[in-house]
């Protein structure tokens, strides 16, 4: 049997369309080197995603390696329930603290984006009961948002396909739009006047369920899966405004911005976010090992710490929270971008990605907006500019692009949300890759809409 053979008989694979896969089979990579990976053929491919939005250092990293290994030898595990610890975990905490914006004071861990934010809500609730507020649970979230799969947080999730065939959402989730100029700008409205109609709508939902009920609102600095959405400069204050005057606590999923894919430590500094609680996962270690965390604040946590009074332990946490070997690989991870300038580089690569992203595409009869921010990017197709229309979501066509992208050697990601591709290459890539990445996509476009006429 082949490894693709195996892989149908017996790997359940996660977001995939089951059916399909088991027709043509997996894409099985071997290798990983900087931006590179090698599938088990022996073909190279750009990695124009860093995986999943994560790989930031790029893969093959032998530091990482002997950090692993190093921290294996000594203590490859220990749990930290019941006031146990551990050295890495300490110090990742400490330096995270440091890190993030704002008042933080502690740093809860888990294993995944998905864990973390709902580790968040129950903070949050908690939080209420702590308080004598029994009734103020609900948690508002932006459409195009993507906050996780487990049930709350696929709950979070602005993205109908995250929804169906799991009876979610849960009904104490409501959405406000996303601050997607694109569809949601009407025409002739300026930016101010654009953000104040999102901040209204959600001051006007907040109204509706009555603001004794709200309790939180989610929100990525970008908007990642839902489209890489970059809010205007005033979105995050003028909302931000709403949910203070309604004592609404504000969670910012950094999972993919944190540790700076926007070239900035937090995406929170460069939209002016003032978060009660974060989120970060991904980045963290660039994934080579999970782990994922939720910063809180010092308001937050005092009145989470006085909770011991009234319900004693606080009985929340896995098994894995606060990983030794997790921990000694963030540490590194986050020695390695500080030590070589990483941020920085991932600003000035940006902005090559960007130029470059536009001068493939910013012309072409069916894309209707090139956008990022940091190294972060994506094209939007349409299927007319002018009037502006969407493709029919049947015909597919970012994952069009993206399957004949592949078919070249460039890996990006369909965001079928806004029928976009996506850019979020590694930290390291090269600006040559960059390149070669813009103009294969841009060739896999002429591809697909040459088969469309
Ligand atoms: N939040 C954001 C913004 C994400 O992009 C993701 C994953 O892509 C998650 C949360 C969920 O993270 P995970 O897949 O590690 O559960």
């Amino acid at each position: 049997m082949t490894i693709e053979d195996i892989d149908k008989e017996f790997f359940f694979h996660p977001f995939t369309q089951l059916r399909e896969h088991q027709q043509h089979g997996p894409l099985t990579m071997v290798e990983g080197h900087g931006s590179t990976l090698t599938d088990t053929r022996g073909r190279t491919y750009l990695d124009a995603m860093a995986g999943l939005w994560c790989v930031n250092i790029g893969y093959g990293n032998t530091e990482m390696a002997e950090t692993l290994r190093a921290q294996t030898e000594r203590l490859p595990y220990y749990h930290t329930f019941a006031s146990m610890g551990n050295e890495p975990v300490a110090r990742l905490a400490q330096r995270l603290i440091a890190m993030a914006p704002g008042e933080m004071s502690k740093v809860f861990f888990g294993n995944s984006g998905s864990d973390a934010n709902d580790t968040q809500v129950k903070l949050v609730w908690y939080y209420n009961n702590v308080l004598g507020r029994p009734e103020k649970k609900k948690i508002i979230s932006r459409r195009r948002g993507y906050h996780g799969v487990t049930v709350m947080s696929g709950s979070l999730c602005g993205l109908p396909g995250m929804h169906a065939g799991f009876d979610l959402p849960l009904p104490m989730v409501h959405f406000v739009r996303a601050p997607h100029r694109l569809w949601e700008q009407q025409e002739g409205q300026s930016e101010e006047e654009f953000v104040r109609d999102l901040a209204d709508e959600l001051e006007r939902l907040i109204l509706a369920e009555g603001p004794e009920t709200v309790a939180a609102f989610i929100a990525e600095p970008i908007q990642a899966a839902g489209g890489v959405i970059v809010p205007p400069a005033s979105y995050f204050p003028a909302i931000q405004e709403v949910l203070r005057r309604y004592d609404v606590l504000l969670i910012a999923d950094e999972v993919v911005c944190g540790f700076g894919r926007t070239g900035d430590t937090f995406g929170s500094e460069v939209f002016g976010v003032r978060p009660d609680l974060i989120t970060v996962a991904k980045g963290i270690t660039s994934a080579y090992v999970p782990l994922s965390a939720c910063i809180v604040s010092a308001p937050v946590w005092d009145v989470i710490a006085s909770g011991a009074d009234k319900y004693g332990v606080f009985s929340h946490g896995y098994t894995y929270s606060a990983h030794p070997l997790a921990a000694a690989a963030a540490m590194t991870n986050l020695d390695i971008i500080e030590r070589d300038g990483l941020m920085r580089q991932a600003k000035a690569r940006g902005d090559h990605l960007a130029e470059r992203l536009r001068a493939e595409f910013a012309d072409h009869p069916l894309v209707g907006e090139v956008r990022g921010y940091g190294l972060l990017g994506a094209v939007e197709f349409v299927k007319s500019k002018d009037p502006l229309t969407a493709f029919d979501p049947a015909l597919k066509m970012s994952a069009a692009v993206v399957q004949r992208a592949r078919e070249l050697g460039v890996i990006s990601r369909a965001l079928p949300a806004s029928d976009s591709i996506a850019f979020s290459p590694p930290f390291v890539v090269t600006e040559d890759e960059i390149d070669e990445m813009a103009a294969l996509a841009r060739q896999a476009l002429d591809d697909v809409a040459r088969d469309l006429r």
